[in-house]
């Protein structure tokens, strides 16, 4: 035997033995042999929609329209499979593809934010990850995202770029705070970078999946305080309504997007009377 095919024979004997141990699957469905069949593929493919309506955190409480969100997909059936398989089974052999998506994403909103998108600077915020999940996960994934999302807004001629402003709180952050700042900051505690100066630009955060907003609207308020206004945010996927849940996990496939090309709240933002409600029709 040439050496050659004994290389090959030994390759091919090491991935069987490989496959044995850990077997690839699509982990949205558990076909063998793929890291993502064409199927469960299809359901990060469709166009983004507007998902602010069901993040019930995101609610400002001053009269301004909620923060829009633009998402993927429900997180629900196959999709929350590849979701939680990517970000916390290590199948980081997921990485292209839902890189794919979210830079798919980054384009629509792009052309969704009209011509006033291509005049003004936008930073892509990744929803900073803790230290922790980090480290168990070897990277920053949403990070990652971000990246593909400017990607897609630049593509879309929106003048962006990525850029990692806010981190997450420590314990030494809260030195010197009361109980009560120490309580409030026990979910999303969220501090804007040192060196990061959000003035001059229009933010665009970006996350693996939004449930409550809870996240999402403690990053709002960290570059907003600092004088970032924010756009929007871009997330893979969102919690479905109770109702689409169970079609999601039944493979039952959703109407339409709706409102992909919704005025942004920019707009609002310059018409004070205009309350949350009465966006919300
Ligand atoms: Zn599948």
């Amino acid at each position: 035997m040439a050496a050659g095919q004994a290389w090959a024979a030994l390759a091919a004997v090491a991935r069987d033995a490989a496959r044995l141990v850990v077997p690839v699957e699509c982990p949205g469905c558990g076909a063998p042999d793929e890291v993502l069949c064409g199927t469960c593929a299809a359901g990060l493919a469709g166009p983004v929609f507007r998902c602010e309506h069901r993040v019930p955190r995101l609610d400002r409480m001053d009269g301004l329209a909620s923060l829009p969100v633009w998402a993927v997909a429900d997180y629900a059936g196959p999709l929350r499979g590849v979701v939680v398989a990517w970000k916390d089974r290590g199948r980081q052999d997921l990485t292209a593809a839902l890189a794919a998506a979210a830079e798919r994403a980054g384009r629509q909103v792009g052309a969704a934010l009209g011509p006033a998108g291509r005049t003004i600077p936008v930073r892509v915020v990744p929803v900073p990850t803790t230290a922790a999940a980090r480290r168990r996960r070897g990277a920053d994934l949403v990070a990652g995202l971000a990246g593909s999302v400017s990607r897609g807004l630049h593509a879309a001629g929106v003048p962006a770029r990525a850029a990692s402003a806010l981190r997450r709180g420590s314990a030494a952050d809260q030195v010197g705070l009361g109980a009560r700042a120490r309580g409030r900051n026990a979910t999303g505690f969220v501090l804007r970078r040192g060196g990061a100066d959000p003035r001059g630009a229009l933010h665009v955060l970006v996350d693996d999946v939004v449930t409550t907003g809870a996240t999402l609207a403690a990053c709002c308020r960290a570059l907003e305080r600092a004088g970032g206004p924010v756009l929007g945010a871009v997330v893979l996927a969102a919690t479905p309504p109770p109702g689409r849940a169970a079609d999601a996990a039944a493979g039952v496939v959703r109407d339409a997007a709706p409102t992909s090309v919704e005025p942004i709240r920019g707009d609002t933002r310059e018409t004070p009377g205009r309350s949350r409600h009465g966006v919300r029709g």
